[in-house]
């Protein structure tokens, strides 16, 4: 299990860039970090749970169902928990995941985390939009635990959230906590707002991005990050 691919490993996969050639770069495909999956919070509060029961069985009634039937007799309290699950970001504190897990490392080439999977609620609706983050930043003297990233942005994500916030929120907590020479945010997600209602469009993909730093200033970085998601991105 190779967290870091060796600089054979990504010229081989992918890039055939000459520049690239002379550089090191560290890569992580999130789906191949084994370490890495969502833990389930099974510390549910009971006051929160049984307030929340109460008005989810109102809901169910409102909607013109009946609570009290077989299928749905259990549904409030597990869309309770469920919901308790998917906002539990509101009580995690993303720097703190950061600098859990932050070492003084003197590399500063571009560190890249793609394909980060992101559940989220878009705050308008309380429907899911869901896609897949890329980040990456220039290191200036630290570095950070590679999965610490996915979970900066599984405690953004699991709020009531736009996706335009959800991107720059991710940008802020890592230029605020590492200090890095430049931080690349890129989350592509699907609305079931849009999906299942509204303008019923099913295979548009919302893309939202967010840079500071090197990633601002210069057009090469910017370019290589966004090669490197293989992504065409203006
Ligand atoms: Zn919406």
């Amino acid at each position: 299990m190779h967290l870091i691919f060796s600089r054979r490993h990504i010229l081989r996969h992918s890039l055939q860039n000459r520049w690239i050639l002379e550089r090191t770069l560290y890569i992580m495909d999130i789906e191949e970090f084994d370490n890495y999956s969502y833990h389930r919070n099974d510390d549910y509060n009971n006051a929160q749970t049984s307030a929340l029961t109460d008005l989810y069985r109102q809901i169910i009634t409102n909607l013109g169902e009946d609570p009290n039937r077989e299928g749905l007799k259990k549904s409030p309290e597990r869309i309770a928990k469920a919901m308790q699950f998917l906002t539990q970001g509101y009580y995690q504190d993303p720097k703190a995941i950061l600098e859990s897990a932050m070492f003084k490392e003197q590399y500063s080439q571009m560190v890249i985390v793609k394909d980060i999977e992101v559940f989220s609620f878009c705050e308008h609706h309380m429907l899911p939009f869901f896609g897949k983050a890329h980040v990456a930043y220039i290191p200036n003297g630290y570095i950070t635990g590679l999965s610490k990233i996915a979970r900066v942005v599984d405690a953004y994500s699991r709020r009531l959230q736009v996706q335009e916030r959800l991107t720059n929120q991710i940008k802020d907590c890592i230029q605020q906590t590492l200090h890095p020479l430049g931080v690349a945010v890129v989350i592509e997600a699907q609305h079931m707002c849009m999906m299942m209602r509204g303008v019923e469009k099913q295979e548009s993909c919302t893309t939202t991005s967010a840079f500071t730093g090197l990633f601002m200033k210069s057009n090469a970085t910017r370019a290589e990050f966004i090669n490197l998601i293989g992504k065409k991105l203006h």
